[in-house]
C-alpha cells in the first residue's frame, strides 16, 4: 500500500519511469502520447537532452545559495533573458517555485505598491468566476472554481469580489457580436470597481485564455484593452495570470502580445522550466518597482527557494531552446492544425459543443445537448472517464469541468509539447476518438 496522500486516495496510478519526447513511459514500458503537457507544462516533451545538461552543469557548480546572501548568474541571465522579451515595462522579475507562489506574490506585490505609493486603502482585489489561479489560500481566493473552493471558502479571503469570465460560447447572446459581448463583460469590471469603492481597489486578476476551469477559452478580441482601460480610470492594477497560457502556449511569448496589452504585473510558471525544475516569476512594471525601491527599499515577503539556481539554470536552457530552435513558428502551425483536424473529427459529433483555443493550447467542451448547449450531469463525470478510457489507450489529455456552476460544461485539455510533429498530431486525434466514443457511450447508454 503506498504511504503517498495521492490525488486520488482510492486510484491505482501508473508508475512513470520513463520519457522520450512527447511521450512518457511507465515502469511496465508502456507509452503515453503527452498531449496535454500534463498540466501544460512539459512544453519540451521529456528528456530533453539540452535541458538536461544545463541542469547537470548547475549541479556541478552549486545547486543552490540563499538569496538573503547571494544571486546567481543564471538567475541574473533569466531574469535578463525574460524582461528583455516581456512587452512594455515589465522590467523586473520575480522567481518563485511554481503558479500559485507567482499570484501569492503578485498579489502582495500589488497590495505593497499602494502602502507605499501613499494609497493604503487599495486593499480589495476583483477576479473572475470560472478562473484558476492558484490552491494556496490567496490564490485560491481570487480563483474562481467553485469545486476547488467549497471547502475552503470560510477561511479564504473576504476582500475579493468576483465579475463573469469572456467565455463567449455561453456568454455572447444573440443580439450582440463578439465585441459588444467584449464591451460588456469588461464593463462588468468597471461596475465592480465602482461598487467596491475605486479608492480601495488593489488590483484585477485574470487569465488571458482560461486554463483549466474552462479549457482554453481566450477572451474575445478587444476585452482585455478595455478592462485595461478600465484599470487605468481607476489606478487599479491589472495582474494577468499566464502561468498555464504563457510561455509560448499560444504561440507567442507572452499571451496578451496577441491582445495588445500589456499589464502590471505578469505571472508564468508551467512552461517557464517546462517541468524540468519547478520555477514560476512574476514579471512587474518599472513603476511598481520603482515605487517600492524608492520607498522602503524591501519588499516584504520571500520564500526559501526564490531564484533557485539549479532551476533558474533548467529555465534558461528551455527559455534558450524555445527561441533557438524556433518553436514558436512550430506552436502556430501546429496548432492551427491541430485546431482543423480536431474540427474535421469531432465538428459533426452531437456532444462536442466548442472546439477552441490558441497556439498549441486546446480545448473541447462536451455537451448532452448541441442546440441547447445543456451540459452532461456532472455525477457522471465525462471529463474524468474520457481522461481514464484515454490513458488505457496511451494518451494523456487533461479533463476538466463537471463542478455544478449553472453553465458549465465537461471539457478536455489539449497542450501538447512544442515540439510536436504531424504524426503525434495524427495520434492524438484518433486516440481522442476512441477514447471519447468509449466514454460517451457510457454515459449515453
Ligand atoms: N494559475 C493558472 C492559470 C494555472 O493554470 C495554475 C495551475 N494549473 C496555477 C495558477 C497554479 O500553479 P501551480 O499549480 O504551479 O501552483
Amino acid at each position: 500500500m503506498t504511504k503517498i496522500l495521492h490525488r486520488q486516495i482510492h486510484q491505482q496510478y501508473p508508475v512513470a519511469a520513463g520519457g522520450d519526447g512527447p511521450y512518457v513511459i511507465d515502469r511496465e514500458g508502456q507509452r503515453y502520447l503527452d498531449a496535454s503537457g500534463g498540466a501544460a507544462v512539459s512544453c519540451l516533451g521529456h528528456s530533453h537532452a539540452r535541458v538536461i545538461e544545463a541542469i547537470k552543469g548547475q549541479l556541478d557548480k552549486l545547486a543552490y545559495a540563499h538569496t538573503s546572501f547571494f544571486t546567481s548568474e543564471p538567475s541574473e541571465e533569466l531574469a535578463e533573458h525574460l524582461t528583455s522579451r516581456a512587452p512594455g515595462e515589465l522590467n523586473h522579475v520575480y522567481f518563485v517555485s511554481g503558479g500559485s507562489e507567482a499570484n501569492e506574490t503578485a498579489l502582495k506585490l500589488a497590495r505593497q505598491y499602494f502602502v507605499e505609493a501613499g494609497q493604503p486603502r487599495r486593499s480589495n482585489f476583483i477576479a473572475r468566476r470560472q478562473s484558476y489561479h492558484g490552491n494556496t489560500l490567496g490564490a485560491l481566493s481570487v480563483g474562481g472554481n467553485p469545486g476547488r473552493r467549497a471547502v475552503y471558502d470560510p477561511i479564504l479571503m473576504k476582500n475579493v469580489t468576483h465579475i463573469g469570465p469572456c467565455y463567449a460560447y455561453r456568454g455572447q447572446r444573440n443580439d450582440e457580436d463578439e465585441a459588444a459581448y467584449g464591451r460588456r463583460m469588461a464593463d462588468e469590471l468597471e461596475e465592480a470597481i465602482l461598487a467596491t469603492g475605486p479608492e480601495t481597489v488593489a488590483a484585477f486578476i485574470c487569465e488571458p485564455v482560461v486554463g483549466a476551469t474552462l479549457g482554453a477559452v481566450p477572451a474575445v478580441r478587444g476585452y482585455l484593452q478595455r478592462v485595461r482601460e478600465i484599470c487605468d480610470r481607476y489606478g487599479v492594477l491589472l495582474i494577468l495570470d499566464e502561468v498555464m497560457c504563457g510561455m509560448g502556449r499560444t504561440g507567442t511569448l507572452f499571451a496578451c502580445e496577441q491582445d495588445g496589452v500589456v499589464p502590471d504585473l505578469l505571472t508564468c510558471a508551467k512552461g517557464l522550466g517546462a517541468g524540468y525544475q519547478p520555477i514560476g516569476a512574476v514579471l512587474l512594471s518599472r513603476r511598481i518597482f520603482d515605487t517600492i525601491a524608492g520607498g522602503s527599499g524591501a519588499f516584504q515577503h520571500g520564500f526559501t527557494y526564490i531564484g533557485h539556481a539549479t532551476a533558474c539554470a533548467a529555465s534558461l536552457a528551455v527559455q534558450r531552446t524555445i527561441e533557438e530552435d524556433g518553436l514558436l513558428a512550430n506552436v502556430k502551425s501546429q496548432g492551427e492544425a491541430l485546431q482543423q483536424a480536431l474540427k474535421a473529427r469531432f465538428g459533426n459529433n452531437p456532444h462536442v459543443g466548442d472546439i477552441r483555443g490558441r497556439g498549441l493550447f486546446r480545448g473541447i467542451e462536451l455537451v448532452a445537448d448541441r442546440g441547447t448547449k445543456e451540459p452532461f450531469d456532472p455525477t457522471l463525470k465525462l471529463n474524468a472517464r474520457i481522461k481514464k478510457e484515454a490513458m488505457a489507450r496511451g494518451l494523456m489529455c487533461y479533463p476538466g469541468g463537471g463542478t455544478v456552476d449553472g453553465w458549465r460544461g465537461d471539457h478536455i485539455l489539449l497542450a501538447p509539447p512544442y515540439i510536436l510533429e504531424e504524426a503525434h498530431r495524427e495520434e492524438i486525434v484518433e486516440k481522442l476518438d476512441a477514447a471519447l466514443s468509449a466514454a460517451l457511450e457510457q454515459v449515453t447508454a
